[in-house]
Parts: structure tokens; C-alpha cells; sequence
């Protein structure tokens, strides 16, 4: 049976003008485990570079942390299930 996903929170994805900075931290964490190279570019696999720009202006008020956090950084946080209609489905565990 295919059910759903389960997940704590469905997050609506909201966008800005331009581009947003990673946080450092986020960064190197990208780096380290191969989804960023050094010179910062991203290498998300099964991301298109299209789709990517449009990551790059998106944002999350995310209910974990209650702040604005960049899209990217939502995408591989170990909390992101999926990303479906405009929303993210969020576990929801403290992270
Ligand atoms: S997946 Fe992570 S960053 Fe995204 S909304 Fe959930 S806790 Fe926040």
C-alpha cells in the first residue's frame, strides 16, 4: 500500500526577488557531502539548472526553527520529505 507520507507539516513555499545567501554553515555542510563544489556551486542531483534558479529565490518560514530559512537548506535538511504543490512536507522533528 502506498500511503502517505507521514509528516508533521505541510510548509508553504514562498519566493523573493534575487537571490538569497546560504548561511556558511550551510555551506560547508553542502560541500561536505558533495552537493556544492568548492567554488560554491550547487550539484544537487536530479535538480535541474532551471529549476535550481528557482530554488535559489525561495523560502520557507519554517515551523521547527521559526525563521525564514532558504529554500536550499530546507531541501536537504533531514526533516524534507517532498516537495509537493507549493509546499513542503516537513516531519517536523527537532532538528
Ligand atoms: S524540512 Fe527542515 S527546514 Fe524545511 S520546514 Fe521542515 S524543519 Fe524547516
Amino acid at each position: 500500500m502506498t500511503g502517505e507520507l507521514e509528516h508533521k507539516f505541510e510548509v508553504g513555499i514562498l519566493e523573493r526577488e534575487g537571490r538569497q545567501k546560504l548561511p556558511q554553515e550551510i555551506k560547508d555542510e553542502l560541500k561536505s557531502s558533495g552537493m556544492m563544489d568548492e567554488k560554491g556551486k550547487l550539484k544537487l542531483k536530479g535538480v535541474s539548472p532551471k529549476m535550481l534558479k528557482r530554488m535559489k529565490q525561495e523560502y520557507v518560514e519554517c515551523p521547527v526553527l521559526e525563521d525564514q530559512i532558504h529554500f536550499i537548506q530546507c531541501f536537504v535538511c533531514p526533516n524534507f520529505q517532498s516537495r509537493v504543490m507549493g509546499k513542503v512536507l516537513c516531519k517536523g522533528d527537532k532538528i
